[in-house]
């Protein structure tokens, strides 16, 4: 059992992690699309991850709307699907670690208390008696940290200056997305994260949690974000129009031209991709943060 794992490690393993805060729309297709063909195309694994770490944020029914529609668009996920919200007791022990190496601390500090003191504030300005309602922040230390984005190219941050100590679980006790995506894609054996450009700029600060966690960094592709024609992006949040299965290879057609993809005949959605993965030439792929829709 053991062995198996072991020859796995060397092969790729992508993943799609949406959150369900609404059906997906052509902006959350276009990151699937994008990930599973760079995955397929090296024969690799591509796994599905619900990331349902925020119930305020949810809207009932959409996880299941999400796998119905990845299931009617043909882009099937190896395993099973692994929901964020049965890991809690994995992202706790993630946390106990750095509080015990010092590398986390308790901040019970409101937003008016961090107000003038930029984004790194330690020492916390309140007291933490046993009750008090605190978050857990990553000490941001002085790493300045450097990501060679498949896609986007350098990207560097100056974790300190420019981001501050990250909430990794917030003072409502909720985890945060930056600890949960850290621990799961170690978890899950990721070694292509290949994802929307608007979390480029998240990228330094899981790339520094990795590095105190002791976990492996996967390499990154950061895709371009659709934006519609006002130039705003997608997003489930914002009431994107719902992608619809029958129209599953008009739509794959499109995300696959906008990702700079050759054209590709298919008269099923499976047909389609099977296409597309043999055609598949990241190289082409628009070097850019945003693409219209
Ligand atoms: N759950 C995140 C989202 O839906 C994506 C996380 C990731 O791909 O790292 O925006």
């Amino acid at each position: 059992m053991v062995g198996r794992d072991e020859i796995k490690t060397e092969s790729v393993v992508g993943r799609f992690a949406p959150s369900p805060t609404g059906p997906l729309h052509r902006g959350s297709l276009l990151a699937a699309v994008g990930s599973f063909l760079q995955a397929r195309s090296q024969s690799g694994r591509w796994l599905l991850r619900i990331e349902d770490l925020d119930p305020p944020r949810e809207q009932p029914g959409s996880a299941q709307l999400i796998i119905d529609t990845l299931r009617a668009f043909a882009l099937d996920w190896d395993g099973e699907v692994v929901w964020q919200s049965s890991r809690h007791a994995v992202y706790a022990q993630a946390l106990e670690q750095l509080l015990a190496a010092n590398q986390a601390f308790a901040c019970a500090c409101s937003r008016r208390d961090l107000q003038g003191s930029g984004v790194h504030h330690e020492p916390c300005v309140r007291s933490l008696t046993p009750g008090t309602k605190h978050a857990v922040r990553m000490r941001a230390g002085d790493a300045h940290i450097a990501v060679d984005d498949r896609i986007q190219g350098r990207f560097e941050q100056d974790l300190q200056r420019e981001v501050g100590d990250v909430v990794l679980r917030r003072r409502d006790g909720l985890y945060a997305y930056q600890l949960a995506v850290v621990v799961d894609d170690a978890a899950q054996g990721i070694t292509d994260v290949v994802r929307g450009a608007d979390l480029l700029d998240s990228t330094p600060r899981q790339i520094a949690l990795q590095q105190l966690l002791a976990l492996p960094t996967p390499r990154y592709a950061h895709l371009p974000v659709l934006v519609d024609a006002s130039g705003q992006k997608l997003s489930k949040s914002r009431f994107s129009p719902a992608l619809r299965p029958d129209q599953a290879c008009t739509e794959l057609h499109r995300v696959l031209r906008l990702l700079g993809q050759p054209e590709v005949e298919g008269q099923t959605p499976s047909a389609l991709l099977a296409a597309a993965v043999a055609a598949f030439d990241p190289d082409s792929i628009p070097r850019v943060l945003q693409i219209a829709e």
